[in-house]
């Protein structure tokens, strides 16, 4: 058996169709939705990971401003320009890029964001709104995993879900996504025991450890599906992800591709956010 690629590209492409058509409707509504993108420093992967959100906000027309400070930024200094956003009523989401420089404490900053303009849905009020299953922005890259999963009309109702990895950003938000999908739900993370044991029973796996395979085709039950969250260096440099993709997609019904999988939904689904973020000021306007 040969598993069938959920392919993130394609199924992006599909959504970002409509959120061109959406970003148009706000605007003859009188509101153009924009996003404001904070960098602080110079790592190399982050320069690309904002350039790729900066590229999909003109691609549906929202409006994005990308603001590049110099490591030496203080932390003062970043919580000022956030408070300045949170009052700026051109802007409907908030990101800043994280890791930020070890002289900031990301936490704080994070706090400082209006949860309205939460679009990474890191505050502690979208994780405690996710948590009690009350509306908020949900973290991009859990929320395209099940965006990828609803693709192909799957029903978790029942079914065993194992989380590999326990970040806030990744596994937790992962965890209670299924969980509120009525899947029942292991979490795995580098404490646990005899992680095969885990896998082997799972019908869904959603592998976010940060490993390069991790998981291998003797941990897949026939027939599951899994998704591929890590972003990794093979040998040769080449992206790839936690699974060993060839082995796993002989095992598995269903998998996604690193790169083409989870990476283009994550950025799909900030651009959902901020759509809904911009979508919900119309509802307060007087
Ligand atoms: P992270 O904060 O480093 O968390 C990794 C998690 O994996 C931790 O909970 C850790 O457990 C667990 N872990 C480590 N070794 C393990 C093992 N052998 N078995 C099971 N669990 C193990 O990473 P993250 O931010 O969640 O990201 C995970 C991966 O996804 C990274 O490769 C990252 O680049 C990628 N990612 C991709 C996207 C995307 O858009 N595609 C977005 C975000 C992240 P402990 O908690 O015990 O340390």
């Amino acid at each position: 058996m040969s598993a069938q690629l959920i392919d993130g590209n394609a199924l992006s492409q599909h959504m970002r169709a409509d959120f061109a058509t959406r970003t148009q409707s706000l605007i003859t509504q009188g509101v153009h939705p924009g996003l404001a993108v904070i960098l602080v420093g110079d790592n190399p992967a982050s320069q690309v990971y904002v350039r790729n959100k900066v590229k999909a906000c003109e691609q549906v027309g929202i409006h994005s401003v990308l603001e590049k400070h110099p490591e030496t930024l203080s932390q003062a200094e970043l919580l000022e320009r956030v408070d300045q956003l949170n009052n700026d009523p051109r802007i409907h989401g908030i990101l800043v890029q994280l890791p930020l420089p070890a002289h900031i404490d990301a936490h704080r900053v994070i706090e400082a964001i209006s949860p309205a303009k939460d679009v990474d849905g890191f505050h502690v009020a979208s994780a405690g709104a996710l948590m009690t299953g009350l509306p908020a922005y949900w973290p991009c890259t859990p929320h395209g995993c099940m965006k990828m999963l609803e693709s192909i009309g799957y029903s978790l109702k029942g079914k065993h879900a194992v989380v590999m990895g326990r970040s806030n950003i990744v596994g937790k938000p992962m965890a209670l996504m299924l969980l509120q999908h009525n899947a029942t739900v292991t979490v795995c993370h580098s404490a646990t025991v005899n992680l095969k044991h885990h896998t082997l029973q799972a019908d869904v796996i959603i592998a976010a450890v940060g490993k390069r395979n991790v998981l291998t085709a003797d941990m897949v039950k026939p027939g599951a599906v899994v998704i591929d969250v890590g972003m990794n260096r093979d040998d040769a440099g080449k992206l790839c992800g936690d699974v060993d993709f060839e082995a796993v997609r002989q095992v598995a019904s269903y998998i996604t591709p690193v790169p083409g999988g989870v990476g283009p939904m994550t950025i799909t689904m900030l651009l959902a956010n901020t759509l809904d973020s911009a979508q919900q000021t119309l509802s307060v306007k007087p």
